[in-house]
């Protein structure tokens, strides 16, 4: 006999919560802007998903091309070379080391492993869209703390944990906004935060950090075995399209996300170019000296042209515009790419990614046309 179940009957087989799930939305992909406008694919820039605008590491592309005899093989499962480069460029044992298909996997095997339906999440308004997503699919509850000056409100978050809270989502510099707690202050709030909590904390743009700002989490790992910090490949070192992140946590807490995780969720492409890669020091030095720079020349041209900006501490910067859709579209038209916020509570405000000089330069003159016809 046929099956005559509706597809609206099945659904209702996925749980209440997963069904109010509202999908990340990415940033727009460059074919889709090529295909929609009828542009070629080399005439439009893309600012949208703070990618490196110098491309991958060279060291990781080389080892890229000599491990492609090995595809047939699965992978370390262990991912014992990676594992151990990280440990060694972080000081930290190789049992501390948990790695993912992008941060994102770190982030959610967290969520899996120690949250279920009924205990809830903090985090704070216009935070990462990730958080309340892997709060979500557990069936938790998300606890979205009101932001102080566009970012974190340590004070708050504090404040807004109940008895049921497992986890705090932070990430430090914020995205989309930009915003930055001084690594002191951090750690001040970690030793605040109830043993019996675990702070996730998101160091997706830590290699920005000026020399002045930046900080290393990763000796706290011995102090509170509470944290889980969570790295990625994806932003300064250029290989978002891998899909290479990893956790560092107390060994315990890693053993416990290891049985949840995939027992080969990094392929051996990622894992090879991420050893490749962690060593490359001279990439890292020159990605961030040309986010130095077009940072610096968009917040002069920013304030040149009386637009707000959030105060910005990542690869990227947050501005406020008279009409975000016309904005976005009339730039999109003209093949830049960046990213509308409004799913974030920031819906005046447009996010762009810092591109190479010529990219920023494009991007302002796109702008300031588009803004012309806003007149
Ligand atoms: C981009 C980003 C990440 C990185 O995600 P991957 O899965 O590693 O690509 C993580 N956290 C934040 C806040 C980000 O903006």
């Amino acid at each position: 006999m046929t099956n005559t179940i509706s597809p609206e009957a099945l659904a209702k087989l996925a749980p209440h919560y997963i069904r109010s799930i509202a999908a990340y939305q990415p940033g727009k992909p460059i074919s889709d802007v090529a295909r929609e406008l009828g542009m070629r694919e080399t005439d439009i820039v893309k600012l949208a998903s703070n990618e490196n605008p110098l491309g991958a590491s060279p060291k990781a592309i080389a080892a890229i091309h000599t491990a492609l005899g090995d595809l047939a093989m699965y992978p370390d499962g262990g991912g014992f070379a990676l594992k151990a480069a990280i440990s060694k460029k972080y000081a930290v044992s190789p049992e501390q080391v948990i790695l993912g298909n992008g941060s994102n996997d770190i982030l959610e095997l967290a969520a899996r492993t120690f949250m279920r339906a009924g205990d809830s999440a903090v985090y704070s308004q216009h935070a990462f869209a990730v958080y309340p997503l892997a709060t979500q699919a557990v069936g938790a509850h998300g606890i979205e703390v009101a932001a102080k000056n566009f970012g974190n409100d340590l004070d708050a978050m504090l404040a807004a944990i109940r008895a049921d809270t497992k986890m705090i989502f932070l990430a430090n510099p914020n995205n989309p906004t930009g915003t930055f707690i001084p690594g002191p202050a951090l750690c001040a709030f970690v030793k605040k935060v109830p043993q019996n909590v675990l702070v996730v904390l998101d160091e997706a743009y830590g290699e920005y950090l000026k020399d002045s700002d930046a900080y290393d989490s990763a000796p706290w790992l011995a102090e509170f075995p509470n944290i889980v910090v969570s790295h990625t490949l994806s932003k300064a070192y250029g290989l978002a399209g891998l899909r290479m992140g990893f956790g560092l946590a107390h060994p315990q807490l890693i053993d416990l996300m290891n049985r949840v995780r995939q027992p080969f969720n990094v392929n051996h492409l990622a894992m090879v170019a991420a050893v490749a890669a962690l060593g490359d020091d001279a990439f890292i030095a020159e990605s961030r000296r040309v986010n130095d720079a077009g940072l610096s020349l968009l917040k002069i041209e920013f304030a040149k042209r009386d637009l707000e900006t959030i105060p910005a501490f990542g690869n990227f910067i947050t501005f406020k515009v008279e009409s975000t859709k016309r904005v976005f579209e009339a730039l999109l038209r003209q093949g830049v790419i960046v990213r509308p916020i409004a799913g974030y509570g920031l819906p005046d405000y447009l996010r762009v990614t810092i591109g190479t000089e010529a990219q920023n330069r494009r991007f302002l003159a796109a702008l300031d046309i588009a803004r012309a016809q806003e007149k």
